[in-house]
């Protein structure tokens, strides 16, 4: 692997759009908690279809008017081109030069595909309307996406993402560093070059995260699920465990040159930046 200098990493955090005003309020004291680490940027999910259109944007720019930079996610799944391009003028009038380009997922129950049927070809819309102006960051996922048919055409997909006009990636969650590090040698090899930084998960709720993992095709090693199934509902225990393991995979990625790495908090500050502090980032 190609080991990348330290100071071209880049640390992220990723949020959700809150729904309440005590979300809102508790989402603040995060970012206040989180920005002191000085990430190079939060990034905002969007719902499927446009479903937090508002509440993405909204948080993004708090989070801006906090001082830090801020990405939003934008998913073009049951969009059309008007409502896309709708969005992507009102992000560049607020200034928004760097963001996550998604298919998404459309909720179970809803058909229509909308007029984009890939991230591949929200990225080519995003060039078209925006050009060179905008950084545009793709989803990878190292132990390949739940929908894909083979291993080798989901490595093809992405690389369209990134001959699309994506500048870099953020992985899906992973807790086996080999999936990481066979991905980047496989990338390397198609000619992919651009920075995939591993998208890391702490461990807070065990059933939740195992819910979490089935749908989206990540897996936990079956002697973290045992162990983490043997503490029931030990909360303490679940957390001291997965605190450990998750220090201890972001130390083996950033020693073996992982680009940086983007935390997936689920709003909370706690786990991430205890992970953070004890791997001693200096972002
Ligand atoms: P794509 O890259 O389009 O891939 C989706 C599937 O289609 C894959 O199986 C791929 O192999 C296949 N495919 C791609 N191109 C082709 C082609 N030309 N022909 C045939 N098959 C093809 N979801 C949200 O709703 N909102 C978010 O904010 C959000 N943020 C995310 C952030 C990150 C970092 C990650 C990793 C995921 C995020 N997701 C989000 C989840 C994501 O939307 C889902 O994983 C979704 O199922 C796939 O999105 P994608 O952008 O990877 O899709």
């Amino acid at each position: 692997m190609d080991i990348r200098p330290i100071q071209q990493r880049k640390y992220s955090f990723e949020f959700f759009p809150p729904k309440t005003e005590e979300g809102i309020e508790r989402l603040n004291a995060t970012t206040l908690q989180l920005g002191q680490l000085s990430p190079h940027f939060f990034s905002v999910t969007y719902g499927a279809g446009g479903s937090t259109r508002d509440r993405t944007l909204e948080t993004v720019l708090t989070i801006k008017n906090m001082g830090h930079a801020a990405a939003p996610h934008l998913s073009c799944i049951g969009t059309t081109r008007a409502s896309v391009r709708e969005t992507l003028a009102n992000y560049s009038q607020q200034g928004i030069r760097h963001m996550v380009a998604l298919r998404g997922d459309l909720p179970s129950g809803m058909v229509a595909a909308g007029e984009f049927r890939y991230a591949s070809d929200l990225v080519a819309f995003i060039r078209e309307e925006l050009g060179e102006d905008i950084s545009i960051e793709v989803a990878a996922y190292p132990e390949y996406h739940p929908q894909c048919g083979s291993a080798q055409q989901d490595l093809l997909h992405f690389k369209r993402k990134i001959e699309a006009g994506a500048n870099s990636a953020i992985t899906q969650y992973f807790y086996n560093a080999d999936a990481y590090f066979r991905f980047i040698d496989d990338c390397t090899a198609m000619g992919i070059y651009v920075p995939i930084v591993p998208g890391i998960m702490p461990i807070n709720n065990y059933f939740q995260l195992a819910r979490f993992s089935e749908i989206c095709g990540a897996e936990i090693p079956r002697w973290i699920r045992l162990r983490l199934e043997g503490y029931r509902d030990d909360i303490a225990s679940i957390r001291a465990f997965g605190l450990d393991i998750v220090t201890d995979l972001c130390d083996r990625l950033l020693q073996h040159g992982a680009p940086g790495l983007h935390f997936y908090t689920l709003n909370q500050a706690g786990p991430s930046s205890t992970i953070w502090q004890r791997l001693g980032i200096q972002a």
